[in-house]
């Protein structure tokens, strides 16, 4: 038996929830992989090229998949408060509440009901193995700012206490603690 292959036709199967022919719920799988994002991304993935690189399409199917998403009324675009030229996307209240029909809650309420030590390994093999693929494909995934080596976390002590703040050195930008655990397609992992 070989598990690595056996593991892959068991992924495929898996995947075939998230990926799929037509609509559900009215979405197409594209745009359903698209509103999940956005209510995951931070500030600086919030954006339709960073959209693109999540989703793994043009700018110009991005900016449809936004477009049909801001239509029905899920996502809304504004001008960025730093830089008056780029856009920032925002899924609406209406959007957060649509996702309780996300074809892939059945896979969440799955693996949800694993044990915690089973869901930390299962998180943690993921991980593992799209880091070794992006090392042997030369790119770099999507993930959080907490595992990013662009992190930098600044410890300052005040009144006798100590607090930890976090910047982005590649953003040159404060990270709030609230951020630590978004996504970002800019990521970038430690090698080894
Ligand atoms: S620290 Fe890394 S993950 Fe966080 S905002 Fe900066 S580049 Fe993105």
């Amino acid at each position: 038996m070989n598990l690595a292959r056996e593991s892959i036709a068991l992924l495929e199967q898996a995947a075939s929830i998230l990926c799929f022919e037509g609509t559900r719920h009215g979405l197409r799988d594209r745009e359903w992989m698209a509103l999940r994002f956005l209510t995951r991304a931070n500030r600086f993935s919030r954006t339709p090229s960073a959209l693109a690189t999540y989703v793994g399409t043009t700018r110009g199917t991005a900016s449809f998949i936004i477009g049909e998403l801001e239509r029905l009324g899920y996502l809304e675009r504004k001008r960025s408060a730093t830089d008056k030229r780029s856009v920032m996307l925002s899924v609406t209240q209406q959007g957060k509440k649509f996702l309780v029909r996300d074809p892939v809650n059945v896979l969440v309420e799955a693996i949800a009901g694993l044990d915690d030590e089973v869901k930390i390994r299962f998180r943690d093999t993921f991980r593992q193995v799209l880091d070794q693929s992006d090392t042997a494909e030369q790119q770099h995934h999507t993930d959080v700012c907490r595992r990013c080596i662009f992190l930098r976390e600044e410890r300052t002590a005040s009144d006798s206490k100590a607090t930890a703040g976090f910047s982005c050195r590649l953003f040159r930008s404060p990270i709030a603690e609230a951020e630590v655990d978004l996504l970002c397609t800019s990521f970038g992992h430690h090698r080894q």
